[in-house]
């Protein structure tokens, strides 16, 4: 028992080196990764409900691995959350996105705003605020062309920084959303408090929500008490037109999904939504 045991040790200890060689060279990777500009940007379109009017873009961050090929977020944003790196990839995000945005005003294409994913760790640099101010300033972009989705996380910080910072960001015109909204556990207290404009509703309580009554009953409490407090609700990961019925049926202001689309590389969102009137 005692030998079995021990080979049972060996080979849980040989799979945790295992994934620590694995994460460490992920790391590495990373850092090349965006030393060599391999990281992309793609929008997804989000819609208002009522009407399948494009209402905005999330950018979405891909890896562009020379072997690999597109590797998307799930496989290295983890892993960039627990190295620190994350603060990096959404700076480069933010960049990237106010970039686009001035690119789209120099073409004079239609203006719609993109909503960019800000983790906690950037969020809680106490330099966030006058560098992004910095950069709208730089690309001459209007803070209310962009958006920030937080997560419930940012709120369990200190609570005087965080609200000091949502606000001044609401000076600069930023539209701020809660994203995977329901699936945190930091109480409801903060959605009176912060000055938040947005709630998405996250998509494990989207996906057949017209077959299952609990998401439903979820889904409904979350509409109410957004409407309650004067937010926008929109729902991530529509993927059915059963789903979208249920969600105009309860009042949802928007939506994104592939139903509608996935998100798409610049120059395929240019093509399809953003075309230059010919005059
Ligand atoms: P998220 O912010 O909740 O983004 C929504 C995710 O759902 C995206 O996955 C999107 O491609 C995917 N999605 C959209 N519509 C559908 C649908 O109809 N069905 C399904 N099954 N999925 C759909 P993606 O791009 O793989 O991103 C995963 C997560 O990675 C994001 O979840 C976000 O938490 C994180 N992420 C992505 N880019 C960034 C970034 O620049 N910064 C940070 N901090 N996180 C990012
Ligand atoms: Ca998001
Ligand atoms: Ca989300
Ligand atoms: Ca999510």
């Amino acid at each position: 028992a005692k030998a079995r045991g021990r080979g049972i040790y060996a080979f849980y200890s040989s799979d945790m080196q295992h994934q620590a060689q694995h994460r460490l060279t992920l790391r590495v990777e990373l850092d090349g990764a965006m030393q060599r500009n391999e990281l992309r940007a793609h929008y997804q379109p989000k819609l208002g409900i009522a009407d399948d009017e494009l209402v905005g873009f999330e950018a979405l961050v891909r890896w562009q691995h020379p072997e690999r090929g597109l590797v998307p977020p799930g496989s290295f944003i983890p892993l960039a959350e627990s190295s620190g790196q994350i603060a990096a990839i959404d700076r480069w995000m933010l960049k990237t996105a106010i970039d686009q945005l001035a690119q789209w005003r120099r073409q004079g294409r239609r203006i719609l705003p993109i909503a960019v994913n800000v983790s906690a760790s950037l969020f809680s640099r106490s330099d966030f605020v006058a560098e992004l101010t910095r950069w709208l300033d730089e690309r001459k972009v209007p803070g209310h062309d962009l958006e920030l989705e937080i997560t419930e996380h940012v709120a369990m910080f200190d609570l005087d920084y965080t609200l000091s910072t949502l606000q001044a960001l609401k000076r600069l015109g930023v539209a701020l959303s809660i994203d995977d909204f329901g699936t945190g556990y930091s109480g409801l207290a903060y959605l009176r408090d912060f000055p938040i404009d947005t709630v998405k509703i996250d998509m494990s309580f989207i996906q057949r929500v017209h077959e299952d009554e609990k998401k439903q009953g979820i889904v409904r409490a979350i509409i109410a008490l957004a409407d309650t407090l004067g937010l926008q609700t929109i729902a991530e990961g529509v993927e059915t037109e059963e789903e979208l019925a249920f969600l105009k049926l309860q009042g949802c202001w928007g939506y994104q999904g592939y139903l509608f689309s996935p998100a798409l590389a610049a120059d395929e969102i240019e093509r399809r939504y953003l075309v230059r009137e010919v005059r």
